[in-house]
């Protein structure tokens, strides 16, 4: 399927073992060739229908952006703070018991008024350090203009998905419920999902999830974190708010040095179910009249979704989402800036050390099907300046809640 797939317009190429899954049935890597062709279609329409973000429908979001920067700015002009700007501990969501299952429901959430990080937390970033300029950075001038564009193509997309949708929030969760079964069949998963050893992790991550999730637009998903015991560095969301963690990104040193970066990494794969990235392939499917699928047929979609087979456009998207998510969360966006760099270091000194260095080797799966990492941080720094609070004075890092997998909610160092 991965051989298959691999010839459509942007999925990346597939590892080989993966081809064998291609033999038989369905073509289904040209049906999701077709439906990433379709995306791209959509994306050259969406460019060309609201070229002018500022006079279209297009440009909505743009808008609220320079209301939100306005007010930011008239924000930090104000020397009195108000009561909303001190510590409150009902701030920090409340955790539900269901994340020693891995399971969060967004509308068991609330989040009161105040800032969730503590005055004598050591481990945070103040806010007044966090500032990038386009200029900053060579590659960042230069893609500054082209991930504006794409940026307001990926909400066009995605609006043109939210207003045709025919699958309902509870039609994905079956889907999805099948799609866990596919998944914890599947060869390459088979006995390392959820595993007892792993079980901290587990909970680790759903009660990481929750001051994230409050900030979800599709409160009738119901969200469900996973591990897999696995070395590979990656993370990968299916439809129904299933959301997979191998071992590799939980444990690898220097990969994630923090809480904000693992919650940053977090929030891009929410984003992707709270999107509907993952079901659009399933809505395709729907509108062409391909409805009746088998288990297996699903499954072999869906663990293709392992590989991120996602564009470029819903991957800015679920970057752009994360930061917010973290602002909104007050977890450092500057730490996910600082994630993509160090990883785009790790990237080029891979490749100046001819033959595959290890940590070349180690980025190969991430990277095979992500953006560029350099782009990924021009976007988040984007995102960051556009998003700032300006009644946020402390966001918090957390590398001590990371290597003891304890949230921030238990305790702030
Ligand atoms: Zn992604």
């Amino acid at each position: 399927m991965y051989a298959r797939a691999s010839r459509g317009p942007v999925i990346p190429a597939p590892p080989p073992k993966a081809a064998r899954a291609a033999k038989k049935g369905f073509p289904w890597g040209i049906a999701i060739g077709l439906v990433v062709a379709a995306g791209t279609i959509v994306a050259i329409l969406a460019l060309v229908v609201f070229p002018d973000s500022g006079d279209s429908k297009g440009g909505k979001k743009s808008k609220r952006k320079d209301k939100t920067a306005q007010e930011d700015d008239d924000g930090s002009k104000s020397k009195s703070k108000s009561k909303k700007d001190e510590y409150s501990a009902a701030a920090e969501p409340a955790i539900p018991p269901s994340v020693s299952d891995g399971r969060v429901d967004p509308k068991e959430l609330s989040r009161g008024e105040g800032r969730a990080v503590k005055p004598d937390a050591k481990e945070v970033d103040l806010a007044n350090t966090i500032s990038y300029s386009a200029d900053s950075d060579p590659y960042c001038k230069d893609q500054a203009r082209f991930t504006d564009i794409l940026k307001e193509v990926g909400y066009n997309i995605d609006r043109e998905l939210r207003s045709t949708s025919t699958i309902s929030e509870a039609e994905e969760m079956t889907i999805g419920d099948a799609a866990f079964q596919e998944v914890t069949n599947a060869k390459e998963f088979r006995g390392k999902i959820d595993t007892p050893a792993m079980a901290e992790y587990r909970r680790y991550i759903a009660e990481l999830a929750v001051p994230l999730l409050v900030s979800v637009e599709r409160k009738n998903m119901v969200y469900k974190f996973h591990t897999i015991d696995d070395p590979t560095m990656n993370a990968f969301a299916i439809p129904g708010g299933h959301i997979f963690f191998f071992r590799g990104i939980l444990e690898k040193p220097r990969r994630i040095e923090n809480e904000a970066q693992l919650a940053g990494v977090l929030a891009h794969e929410i984003n992707h179910v709270d999107k509907r990235h993952t079901i659009a392939i399933f809505e395709h499917l729907k509108r062409i009249g391909a409805t009746s699928r088998t288990g297996e047929e699903i499954g072999r979609i869906v663990v293709a979704m392992a590989r991120h087979p996602f564009s470029t456009t819903q991957e800015d998207e679920a970057d752009t989402m994360a930061v917010k998510f973290l602002i909104n969360a007050e977890y450092s966006p500057k730490q996910f800036v600082t994630m993509w760099q160090t990883w785009a270091e790790l990237e080029n000194k891979g490749r100046r050390n001819q033959p595959v260095d290890p940590l070349e080797a180690e980025l190969e799966g991430l990277l095979a099907t992500h953006s560029r990492p350099e782009r990924r941080a021009c976007n988040a720094m984007r995102v960051t300046m556009l998003d700032k609070k300006a009644e946020v004075e402390r966001y918090y890092v957390g590398s001590t809640n990371y290597k003891q997998r304890t949230t921030r909610a238990r305790r702030q160092y």
